[in-house]
């Protein structure tokens, strides 16, 4: 029997050596030679579509984009191929929760504050190191893994930052694997002392910094309901005192603000960020959800800081515009991927309790519960929760 196919989400994109497509769920990108151009504008409109009943010459072309996952199967109760290559990847990202806490209230949290909607509670040192161990020891066959230092608020636990990092370092030394750090911090709670031991230890920071005083200050208040947006310059003026690894802005934007996008980049880039990378605040309440006009403000707000990232590229210089530079890394190793990101793939974040979840979105969501410190996160329990999350297509 016959398998029917439909498109997957793309775009087509005018090259300059004629079209583009662009597979918007793999990130994937194909020049269109003319053959391909003009199988791809004599069936785009059928669905669902049957290999078979193609004429031979369009069904060679019709199988290279079913390979390239551009066609898509479909019908009842059929979903994507499976997520999970191997029910035991091994370990190249651990998202640590140091702090399930958080001086601020910021108005877009999906943590409920920092909290996760529980108790707000810290990370035992002790518990920090073992997790940095388990990370190097899971790692399999990778030389390099990442421990991602996250919150809450982690510097409202600076000994657990301080014991992971170090316990981390000392295990990677011992079984020869490179461990990168990342943390992510308000920056509010930047003390010298702190800022000294980053930078020492080569910790990459995220500043979430939403852009000039009064568009940060109304998105980030501190718990009293004052602005932080002082407390957080200071913060980021004494991590960039002496970098030794890249700072970066991470902005958030809810839709009211999104036509600001360009001011907000400029703004940052100003203050001496390495990187500066923009969101969109996740619809937490019916206040985030966008009309039209204003997401097509924020399409011409990216469209312009694209306009400027090419324009910097003819001139040898690169825009340091995170979304841009990602997405162009991604296009570029041109992997492609089952699943639209890589949570439980390698992938997991551990809270403050020892407890494995697919990803740090998900902490505190049992479903999403993979297993615990003492005996491992679970593959099949990471398999069922990757297999239940992958959408049916139709
Ligand atoms: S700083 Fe982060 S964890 Fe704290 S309230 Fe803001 S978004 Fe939530």
């Amino acid at each position: 029997m016959s398998i029917p196919y439909a498109w997957a989400d793309h775009r087509l994109l005018a090259g300059a050596e004629g079209q583009l497509l662009f597979g918007v769920e793999d990130v994937s990108l194909f020049h269109l030679g003319r053959e391909a151009a003009e199988v791809l504008a004599r069936w785009r409109a059928v669905e669902p579509l049957l290999l078979d009943q193609a004429p031979a010459p369009d069904r060679e072309v019709l199988e290279e984009f079913r390979r390239a996952r551009v066609l898509v199967p479909v019908g009842p109760g059929r979903r994507r191929p499976s997520p999970v290559p191997s029910a035991r990847e091994p370990l190249s990202t651990l998202v640590l929760e140091v702090a399930q806490d958080c001086n601020l209230a910021c108005r877009y949290c999906y943590a409920d504050g920092g909290t996760y909607r529980g108790a707000p509670r810290l990370l035992r040192p002790e518990l920090a190191r073992r997790a940095a161990r388990y990370l190097v020891e899971a790692s399999g066959p990778h030389s390099e893994v990442t421990l991602v230092l996250f919150g809450g608020e982690p510097l409202m636990n600076v000994p657990a930052v301080r014991a992971a990092v170090e316990e981390a370092e000392r295990a990677g030394r011992a079984a020869g694997t490179t461990v990168r750090f990342s943390l992510t911090t308000n920056g509010t709670l930047v003390t010298d002392e702190a800022a000294e031991f980053l930078g020492a230890h080569r910790v990459s920071v995220s500043v979430s910094l939403d852009g000039p005083p009064d568009v940060h200050d109304a998105n980030r208040p501190t718990r009293a309901g004052a602005g932080s947006y002082a407390a957080a310059r200071r913060g980021l003026a004494r991590l960039l005192r002496s970098p030794r690894a890249p700072v970066a802005a991470r902005v958030t934007l809810p839709p009211s603000q999104w036509g600001r996008a360009g001011e907000v980049f400029d703004h940052l880039i100003g203050l001496g960020v390495h990187e500066v990378g923009i969101a969109p605040a996740s619809p937490v309440t019916r206040a985030f959800l966008p009309t039209e006009e204003q997401e097509d403000l924020l399409l011409r707000e990216f469209g312009a800081l694209a306009d400027r990232f090419l324009g910097a590229a003819d001139r040898g210089q690169v825009l340091p515009f995170s979304n841009l530079l990602d997405l162009l890394a991604r296009i570029h190793v041109g992997a492609s991927r089952s699943a639209p990101c890589g949570a439980g793939l390698g992938y997991l974040a551990l809270d403050t309790e020892g407890r494995f979840y697919l990803c740090h979105r998900l902490v505190g969501e049992e479903p999403f519960r993979v297993g615990d410190l003492g005996s491992g996160p679970r593959p099949a329990r990471v398999r069922e929760c990757l297999e239940a999350m992958a959408a049916p297509r139709a």
